[in-house]
């Protein structure tokens, strides 16, 4: 299948050889002029040798690559990518009697760039970050149905689409209905509003992280900053913690994590309590030796590398503020979902906050993304997640 058509630079393919899924405009010699943003291209080198199809996009990356070869983008390009993202998701085991909350489609992880889908029970919620997957939509959502339990198919794409490309989607079901919005993660209950939620509705990125924090909790005064749903406060819950204070600056985060904690546990549970406050604010009044395991899941810092010195300013003086008043024995869970922070740097963040904090730390694990956020070997972009449990002194 031809579609449209763009040539690059001499010199300009070699990402492309080693199958990297973007070409940034700036590495393209002549495109088609007819060509649309979100319009399918076939890619040719200088000499004319075809690397692959893709979607078409205005700015920086100007094609996401979908196939390698001249596979026609059509139904059974979907219906095939999809079959293997499932078919790896079973392999995981996620799909359980406890446990029907996962990520199906990870974007480039899943060879699918532009594209994310959660599964929460019989709903997938899709998101389209480019204009092709948005143009993509209904085919897309036709073939989720055909995936094993998939009903109800919600589209989310108003805050993750280019708003230049005025696309002005409408977030709402593509097939089927609201069913249930509750959802299972590891033999825990959890409503998932994706219809007003944050990303998807909820975080499923954090579900092993959550498991090892539950595992640290037996007896801890456990403090979960940036709480969000809740997801930490409910496995420290499970796990035996003495207390549970879950901390975010929306009201409405808060009152998602009261749900969530009553969902699971009985009214005269009592262990938890949750505050809608700023969180440095929260730090700067909290007591020394108040809590013996802390939590700090912040939004993304940095969206853009723009954003890289003033992110790495943030994490160190948010993790200073936890470490100087955790007494000696206690654990810290840090993390950063920013794109435009590595490991490396994200360690030298935390690192200088112990240091500026002058606290014994040792790093007991270092966490990242499970396996239901793939990052494929040719994209080492798609690792994001980044964590650090500390055992602090
Ligand atoms: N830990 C959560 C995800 C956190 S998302 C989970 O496992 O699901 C980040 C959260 O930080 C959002 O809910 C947002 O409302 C909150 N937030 C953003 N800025 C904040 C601030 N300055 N103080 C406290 N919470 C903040």
């Amino acid at each position: 299948m031809k579609y449209k058509t763009i040539t690059l630079k001499r010199g300009k393919e070699e990402s492309l050889k080693r199958f990297h899924p973007w070409v940034f405009s700036g590495a393209i010699a002549a495109a088609d002029e007819s060509i649309e943003e979100g319009d399918l291209v076939t890619v040719y080198a200088h000499d004319g040798t075809l690397f692959g199809n893709g979607h078409s996009q205005i700015g920086s990356i100007a094609v996401r690559m979908l196939a390698f070869d001249d596979t026609a983008i059509d139904e059974a390009f979907y219906a095939n990518r999809l079959a293997d993202a499932w078919r790896m998701r079973q392999a995981l085991g996620l799909q359980r009697e406890d446990n029907n909350a996962y990520r199906l489609v990870h974007g480039e992880g899943d060879f699918l760039p532009g594209l994310v889908v959660d599964i929460y029970g019989p709903t997938a919620v899709m998101q389209a970050h480019s204009p092709g997957m948005h143009f993509a939509r209904d085919i897309i959502a036709q073939a989720l149905t055909g995936l094993p339990g998939i009903r109800n198919v919600y589209y989310k794409s108003e805050t993750t689409l280019p708003y230049k490309a005025h696309l002005d989607p409408v977030n709402d079901y593509i097939i089927g209905g609201m069913e249930t919005d509750e959802a299972l993660e590891n033999g825990l209950r959890f409503h998932v509003d994706w219809l007003k939620g944050q990303k998807t509705g909820f975080f499923v990125d954090q579900r092993e992280n959550r498991r090892l924090l539950e595992h640290y909790s037996r007896g801890r005064r456990v403090l979960n900053m940036f709480c969000y749903t809740g997801g930490f406060s409910v496995y420290a819950l499970r796990g035996g913690a003495e207390s549970v204070h879950s901390v975010d600056s929306s009201a409405k985060a808060v009152r998602l994590t009261d749900d969530n904690v009553a969902l699971n546990f009985p009214p005269e549970d009592g262990r938890h309590r949750s505050f809608a406050e700023d969180a440095f604010k929260f730090l700067d009044r909290m007591e020394s030796d108040a809590y013996d395991l802390v939590i700090l899941d912040p939004p993304a810092f940095a969206k853009h590398k723009s954003a890289l010195h003033n992110a790495l300013v943030g994490y160190r003086r948010l993790n200073a503020k936890a470490l100087e008043k955790m007494p000696s024995g206690s654990i810290l869970f840090t993390f950063s979902c920013s794109q435009a922070v590595n490991k490396e740097q994200f360690r030298l963040a935390v690192f200088s906050a112990a240091a500026q904090t002058r606290r014994k730390v040792r790093i007991l694990h270092q966490l990242t993304q499970p396996a239901d956020h793939p990052i494929s070997i040719y994209h080492p972009e798609g690792e994001y997640l980044k964590g650090l449990v500390l055992y602090v002194e």
